[in-house]
């Protein structure tokens, strides 16, 4: 029997503190991944601009110790099959484009998917124009342990997905918030028994665009530009039973709301949906 194969993404960084923790890691182990990452910050993306001085620093760090980087969009919160605006999609593809081109050296694109949902909602026709006019290569995933929602567990869930693939694509978050990475030693102590081999580059399903080409199916990522954003691009908030780490409801609400919420003394953390 081959090898089953494994890459590994790492999504919405570069976090300061994340980022240099998951790189020691990978540097111990000799792995080489991408990391795909968002320009500008905003209340529902709490890692680093990209662009910032220290953004940049850390892009060069993945860089230097023979990662890739990918562009996952400016802001991390328009579903670009919810807009036909091909202002608004120069914007959030080609202005992410600006600020990290220089280290993006296979031109990856990873969009933003809410919830980390496949659906229509991720691109209009006027984003899949704006993809293939530009030679951009597509990066999908067929691994999604949801680590943001179970930071303790994301390992063994991802570990059971994996059995449906010869060739795992995984998507995991390099976010200091979602608390998820510290799991991380272990996922690849148990990827390492069960020898998969770790490789940088993707599935070729996981690729319907190639260069500008489409060369795979799209029918099931593209809407009508008018598709409704998915309700999960609000900020939330989880109560945490702090003993056992476990989440025990969450609510989306403003931030104010949340500032006032958290005044009362409760366990609770900020969230973000949307991922
Ligand atoms: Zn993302």
């Amino acid at each position: 029997m081959a090898t089953k194969k494994l890459t590994l993404s790492f999504d919405n960084g570069p976090d300061p503190e994340c980022t240099p923790m998951v790189l020691d890691l990978l540097k111990e182990r000799n792995i080489k991944t991408t990391f795909f990452v968002c320009g500008k910050g905003n209340s529902l993306h709490p890692a680093l601009e990209a662009g910032s001085t220290e953004g940049l620093r850390l892009l060069d760090r993945i860089i230097d110790e023979g990662h890739w980087v990918g562009n996952h969009s400016l802001s991390h919160s328009v579903e670009l099959g919810t807009t036909n605006n091909k202002l608004l999609i120069e914007q959030e593809i080609g202005g992410n484009e600006e600020i990290i081109k220089e280290y993006n050296q296979h031109k990856l694109f990873r969009p933003y998917m809410a919830g980390g949902i496949i659906s229509p909602k991720i691109f209009s026709q006027e984003a899949v124009d704006f993809l293939c006019l530009n030679k951009y290569t597509l990066v999908l995933f067929n691994v999604l342990p949801k680590d943001w929602e179970n930071p303790q567990t994301w390992h063994l869930e991802a570990l059971e997905q994996m059995e449906n693939y010869d060739w795992s694509d995984i998507i995991i978050h390099d976010v200091s918030l979602y608390n998820s990475m510290p799991k991380l030693e272990e996922f690849l102590n148990e990827v390492e028994k069960r020898e998969i081999e770790i490789v940088q580059d993707f599935p070729p399903d996981c690729m319907p665009i190639v260069k500008g080409n489409i060369v795979g199916p799209i029918d099931g990522i593209v809407g009508s530009g008018k598709e409704d954003p998915h309700p999960f691009t609000k900020l939330g908030v989880a109560f945490i039973n702090e003993e056992k780490e476990s989440i025990l409801e969450r609510f989306s609400m403003s931030e104010d709301e949340f500032n006032e919420l958290r005044k009362s003394g409760l366990q609770l953390r900020k969230e973000v949906f949307g991922l």
